[in-house]
């Protein structure tokens, strides 16, 4: 949807200078407004994208894969008039710690990763219970033929064809990989299992 089809002047203009002062454009409450009236009968939240945002992450991504749907609103500019983001209730949405020049590239990875998601999107549903995230860690290393590359060899243990070894191997090498690279995610899995312990007592 073109946000200028619902600009009111003879300029099409979607955009004015800050109260305030400042540099750069803010997006006009009234077009704002305009174009999300024509999309209220789509059901969903109405997510705005922005670096001040709820940041985006796998929990996220399934709440919303799991709603009935969601609308996005891009900003350009510094962003949108902050009036109309309260007045439709706005959750805001943040893809990272960086600034983009616009919010679309912001909702591609939003519904990228939604849409993955959804039933018979991908074949094969329990390919999610394994993947980075999902259990709080980082994912194991893959690796397919051939068996030996440039003097590199697989694991021995994947090539066992014991089922219970792999599988303790592939959660030992997750563990090492996010304790490594992620102490953040690591010690909110180290909390997330001692209190699943103390559920299961
Ligand atoms: N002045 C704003 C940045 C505006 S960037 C500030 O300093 O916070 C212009 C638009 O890009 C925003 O309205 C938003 O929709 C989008 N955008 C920029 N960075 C983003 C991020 N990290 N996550 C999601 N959207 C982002």
């Amino acid at each position: 949807m073109d946000i200028r089809d619902f600009a009111q002047n003879r300029h099409r203009s979607v955009d004015d200078t800050p109260f305030g002062g400042g540099a750069g454009m803010v997006m006009r409450p009234d077009v704002v407004d305009a174009a999300l009236a024509s999309q209220a009968d789509k059901p969903g939240p109405l997510v705005y994208m922005s670096p001040r945002g709820r940041l985006l992450d796998q929990a996220l991504v399934r709440e919303l894969a799991e709603g009935p749907g969601v609308r996005v609103l891009c900003g350009r500019y510094e962003g949108v008039d902050e009036r109309v983001l309260r007045a439709r209730e706005a959750v805001e949405v943040s893809v990272g710690d960086y600034v983009l020049s616009g919010g679309e590239m912001a909702a591609m990875v939003l519904l990228d990763a939604v849409v993955r998601l959804l039933p018979g999107v991908m074949g094969n549903e329990e390919s999610h219970a394994e993947e980075s995230f999902e259990a709080g860690l980082l994912e194991y290393p893959h690796y397919t033929r051939p068996a030996e590359w440039q003097g590199r060899e697989v694991p021995e243990v994947l090539q066992s064809g014991h089922h219970q070894r792999i599988a303790e191997w592939r959660r030992a090498r997750a563990e090492e990989i996010t304790k490594e690279r992620r102490p953040d995610l690591w010690a909110r899995y180290l909390e997330n299992r001692e209190s699943g312990e103390e559920d299961e007592r």
